[in-house]
């Protein structure tokens, strides 16, 4: 309720009810808002520095969240570099050490990103950093993945062609000598039948019946099944791939036809007494490289320690060839 104030008015000498004028009200009135509003102003302003909103507080509380689970991810970052870290050490030290391989150098596989920056659009944020590091890592892991994974198919390849190798050489004796008893004649000087000169023996006999089977001692295709080879009379050769031939001569007969492809184990022919022979016996050469090599160092595969030094034994007497 406004106060009615009077003033003297000499003239009529009695007191006069003031008149506010409506103009100067609405002047008081509009000076009263604008005032309020510049104080609300202030507070709010002020306010606002120091005390958070229900919706500021919901947003800091994503934003932490969100830090939150970024360091989680790079924990588990973490955990996959090692995991990979531990698969691309078993890869240089045994996997490509085993198949011959070169390992691939930790620069290859550590290699992170030259030139243009990447990440450039996540710069200028508080939590640049952050993410920053983060891409970087995920990156590198990434790429890592990848070396490793190009690295395995190598190895798979070199697998497989290593089951191959392993099937192709001349890895069993190419006839059936259970006890040991039929090997007569290794590789090295030996007194010649006919001459009765030492000369070198480039191969090792198995002496048999005639009509023993002969096998294949290894995967191939057989290059010749002939006699036209001065001295090994009807004999035959199976080209093994890698370098590697096999040779079976003074045979009785053939069991396989030239071009002809072999398993290990197949039966090709018959022990006979053909080309420069002394009697029934198998005369059985390796070649790698076109060099012919000590067959003894091939039967591994098919024997037992015991039987292998045995074998040896036999192998190593300076005998009488059969040739
Ligand atoms: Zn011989």
């Amino acid at each position: 309720m406004s106060k009615v104030k009077y003033y003297y008015d000499p003239d009529t000498l009695s007191y006069r009810k003031i008149q506010r004028k409506k103009r100067t009200t609405f002047k008081y009135a509009f000076f009263f808002i604008l005032g309020t509003a510049f104080f609300a102003f202030i507070f709010v302003f002020i306010g606002s520095q120091y005390v958070e909103s229900p919706k500021e507080r919901a947003l800091k509380r994503e934003l932490q969240n969100t830090q939150l689970q970024f360091e989680l991810l790079n924990k588990k970052m973490e955990h996959a570099e090692t995991v990979l870290a531990n698969v691309a050490e078993r890869d240089n030290n045994i996997y490509r050490v085993y198949f011959e391989a070169n390992p691939i150098p930790e620069e290859q596989r550590r290699a992170g990103f030259g030139g243009i920056n990447r990440y450039k659009s996540l710069e200028g944020f508080d939590n640049s950093k952050l993410i920053i590091e983060s891409n970087k890592r995920l990156d590198i892991l990434q790429k890592q993945i990848v070396v490793q994974s190009k690295s395995l198919d190598e190895i798979t390849k070199l697998a497989e062609d290593k089951e191959k190798l392993l099937a192709a050489i001349p890895a069993i004796q190419p006839v059936n000598n259970k006890d040991l008893t039929r090997m007569a004649s290794g590789y090295g000087m030996r007194t010649d039948p006919f001459t009765k000169v030492r000369k070198m023996h480039r191969g090792m006999d198995f002496s048999a019946p005639r009509g023993t089977p002969v096998y294949a001692s290894g995967d191939g295709i057989v290059t010749r099944a002939d006699s036209r080879s001065t001295g090994y009379g009807n004999h035959i050769r199976i080209d093994h791939g890698y370098g590697y031939v096999s040779l079976y001569a003074h045979l009785y007969k053939y069991n396989v036809r030239k071009n002809q492809k072999v398993k290990r184990g197949d039966l090709i022919g018959f022990v006979g007494s053909t080309g420069r022979s002394q009697g029934p016996h198998l005369h059985y050469e390796i070649f790698k490289d076109d060099e012919r090599i000590n067959p003894i160092n091939f039967y591994y595969g098919s024997l037992t320690a015991e039987e292998f030094n045995k074998l040896l034994e036999h192998a190593s007497l300076e005998n009488q060839s059969l040739d």
